[in-house]
């Protein structure tokens, strides 16, 4: 028969068998994040507006990113991680359009998942990345 306390020392035990829960990796994992946002911080000046992974595989694309003023599932970025691949022999030509005051068409390059390969982003002659195709999540949230 059970007390009250042996149903306490049974959930505890049931939580520290949970094959998925591991304390001490969640609290590292916690670390890491926040030692790779104040570095964001300190580098840019700024807090990003979200952290980009891909929709495929979760890797993590950027820790520092610029939300598009207009389109919020569009996201600016210059410095990106090891998991974007520019695809520089391919070459995505945009036009502006007649009502843009813009003259020169732009050369972009697609940027690939280096781990999946599903296109995620554009990269631009002024060396900037835009994402369009990515989960966006708030690190501050
Ligand atoms: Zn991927």
């Amino acid at each position: 028969m059970f007390t009250e306390e042996d149903s306490d020392d049974s959930s505890t035990l049931l939580e520290s068998n949970d094959p998925l829960y591991d304390d001490v990796a969640d609290h590292n994992d916690d670390a890491w994040l926040k030692e790779k946002l104040k570095l964001v911080e300190l580098r840019s000046g700024r807090q990003t507006d979200a952290v980009l992974s891909c929709p495929m595989c979760f890797v993590v694309f950027t820790f520092d990113c610029q939300r598009h003023a207009y389109y919020k599932n569009q996201f600016r970025a210059m410095f990106v991680e090891e998991t974007c691949q520019v695809v520089i022999d391919q070459i995505l030509k945009c036009i502006p359009e007649k009502d843009q005051n813009v003259v020169e068409e732009q050369v972009l390059h697609p940027v690939r998942c280096r781990q999946c390969g599903v296109e995620v982003a554009v990269y631009d002659q002024d060396e900037v990345y835009h994402f369009f195709n990515v989960i966006h999540e708030s690190p501050y949230a």
